[in-house]
């Protein structure tokens, strides 16, 4: 029996290959394969009829070349053909589609042999990526493919696929639009898609009997094959490429979650069975370590893993065109991997969208000061982590069903959720001996922050919203998601909503939904209508964001410079106002109100003549009403905005 113990081993000894051609490339004269592993004795490569069971109708060997590659030209047309890599360390390890696969067959344990070129839609040459000012422009909507269009009410026909995104002018029951034109009537800027790398947990001979996130990653660099009308063939590429097109077509960029501090299995998984324990952190006593908490964490650091990570996010941002990738558990991440992506993401085409969990799930043997945790954020170029501060100081714990934030009734809040309203950067005004979880600014500038108060994990605001208020009505509910969302899209820093939240999504109080099925993950189109006024509200925030740069500005001197918080103190309400902030409305001033309390608070005001711009539920940029008073009603769980021009 081989050891799984790697105490003995030092892999920065292992030699480093630098070139872009690792793996199997088609041309319709020869296959060209190239396999990184420089513990090898042999490495072969078998190659089949079909993507499961049959003999090989063909088995190579590969001949070592320099730097650990292992490396054969094989002549001929092999297109539609299936091949497996397979290496001898000492020991024969298990076939594997290798692990830059780009196409695979059903569960995706044998690549596929194509022709890339084929693969693209019609028109994708004309495709263009979304390119944003500045990231704080971004509005991000994290929503799961199958999420999207698997309920019964979706009104979209591939549903839980890919090509739902394709689909226009779909209807929920009640008449309202569903899924991209959805999008487009929201206006949110990008879609930030949960994993749709291939993953393992799904059969895609069985969809429908299984349901996952996703986290579970088996083959880095293809599409999963569940989402795909023929999980066997290059479907899912040209689908994943159609949804990428087509949501394009109507300016929303695509973000992915990708997920490179763990593998589904360890010993098993495709990296290990190539190169044993290479691309994976051990403990002192050399066994796997766990800061993912899924049984392992990817040795970001050493030289061809960070090259591995790299390499697959150049070939996802250039062939699928993406706008963004937001890392699952960046905090197992090393800080130098973390800045040579961007790096190298940069050379391909400035302006892609980096951000990611500043935490690990557990401990790591990596110091946490070489890791890319929040605390860390300030050693990153150009990337940003969620804002989990400002996430539970709106709601309250995230993990407690009965605790309770600002929106929902706790007072004594107001520092935190002002950590959040300015991005998490320093702001002199912030009493941060008050902020419970971070005591002290972690980004330095406003596009490192993303700010939310709900995504994937955990309750549904709605849920967590009704869990701790017990006693509140539908209309008090209604209300302080409304105020929720009015803080997060009126502070600074990088906005992030979770899909249907903007229609009050629930998933029955379900705290963990990653296996749960489709009844319970699956978006419940017909609480557009139940919900239209949050959904509306919802909206009419967006818009306001987008149409007001005071909302998103550039810096943190801007910020700081600009941005001032009432002095008036009042539990359960929080006031700030931005001035001076150069905008096409002529306002001088912006003055903001959040009232948390379940009664109206008065608001004493300096002078009169100012427009209200936001009350309740209403939002008009060319105000709603103007007050002839010094003193201003503010409705219970609400947002009061109010301009003045002098
Ligand atoms: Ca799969």
């Amino acid at each position: 029996m081989r050891s799984w113990q790697f105490n003995h081993i030092d892999f920065s000894i292992y030699p480093y290959y630098g070139g872009d051609d690792l793996g199997v490339h088609y041309s319709p004269e020869a296959l060209q394969i190239k396999v990184w592993a420089p513990t090898a004795r042999q490495v072969e490569l078998k190659i089949y009829a079909r993507s499961a069971g049959g003999r090989a109708i063909r088995h190579e060997q590969l001949e070592l070349a320099a730097n650990g590659v292992w490396e054969l030209r094989l002549e001929g047309d092999f297109k539609g053909l299936f091949y497996t890599i397979r290496v001898n360390d000492g020991e024969w390890l298990a076939e594997t589609p290798g692990i830059e696969a780009r196409a695979v067959g059903i569960n995706g344990k044998r690549a596929l042999i194509f022709d890339p070129q084929e693969t693209n839609p019609e028109g994708w040459e004309n495709d263009q990526p979304i390119v944003l000012d500045s990231p704080v422009d971004a509005v991000l909507y994290e929503l799961h493919v199958r999420d999207f269009s698997k309920s019964p009410a979706s009104g979209m026909e591939h549903k839980g696929q890919f090509l739902a995104f394709t689909e226009q002018e779909t209807q929920t029951p009640d008449g309202l639009a569903s899924g991209i034109g959805h999008l487009k009537e929201l206006g949110i800027t990008h879609v930030h898609l949960l994993p749709v790398f291939d993953f393992f947990t799904v059969d895609e001979n069985h969809p429908d009997e299984k349901y996952n996130w996703g986290y579970d990653p088996l083959n880095y660099n293809t599409p999963e094959g569940s989402y795909a009308s023929n999980p066997d063939d290059t479907s899912r590429i040209t689908e994943f490429k159609r949804l990428v097109q087509s949501l394009h077509a109507v300016g929303i960029g695509v973000v992915m979650d990708v997920v490179y501090n763990h593998t589904g299995y360890t010993r098993r998984s495709y990296l290990n069975q190539t190169v044993p324990g290479y691309y994976y952190r051990q403990n002192r006593n050399g066994n796997f370590s766990n800061a993912s908490g899924c049984g392992n964490e990817i040795a970001s650091e050493r030289a061809m893993a960070r090259k591995y990570i790299i390499d697959s996010l150049k070939y996802w941002a250039s062939e699928f065109h993406l706008d963004g990738f937001r890392f699952d558990l960046m905090g197992i991440h090393d800080v130098e991997t973390m800045n040579a992506i961007r790096q190298e993401l940069d050379q391909l085409r400035p302006g892609i969208l980096l951000y990611g969990e500043g935490w690990a799930a557990d401990y790591s043997p990596m110091d946490e000061n070489y890791r890319a945790v929040k605390r860390n954020v300030k050693k990153l170029k150009g990337i940003a982590c969620f804002n989990d501060d400002m996430r539970d100081a709106i709601k309250g714990n995230n993990f407690e069903a009965k605790n309770r934030g600002f929106v929902n009734g706790r007072t004594l809040n107001e520092e935190a959720v002002k950590f959040g309203v300015v991005a998490a950067c320093y702001h002199p005004k912030i009493v941060y001996s008050y902020v419970e979880s971070s005591r002290e600014a972690w980004a330095k500038e406003p596009w490192q922050c993303v700010n939310y108060v709900s995504c994937h994990d955990n309750f549904t605001l709605f849920d967590k919203l009704k869990q701790s208020c017990p006693k509140a009505t539908d209309d008090q509910l209604r209300k302080m998601q409304k105020l929720a969302f009015a803080l997060i899209l009126t502070s600074q820093g990088i906005p992030f909503i979770h899909a249907g939240s903007e229609f009050c999504r629930s998933k029955n109080g379900e705290h963990n939904s990653y296996k749960s099925d489709d009844r319970i993950n699956q978006i419940d189109w017909t609480l557009k209508s139940g919900y239209q006024d949050v959904f509306e509200y919802t909206r009419k925030l967006i818009a306001l964001r987008t149409n007001v740069g005071a909302f998103r500005m550039r810096s943190a001197d801007d910020i700081r410079k600009h941005l001032h918080f009432s002095k008036n103190y009042e539990p359960g309400v929080l006031a700030y106002s931005i001035l001076d902030y150069p905008n096409p409305f002529g306002w001088k001033t912006i003055q903001l109100v959040f009232n948390a309390r379940q009664e109206a608070t008065t608001m004493q005001l300096d002078e009169h003549n100012w427009q209200v711009v936001a009350r309740d539920d209403e939002i008009e940029l060319e105000g709603i009403d103007c007050l002839l008073d010094k003193q201003v009603s503010v409705p219970p769980l609400s947002m009061m905005i109010l301009v003045k021009n002098d």
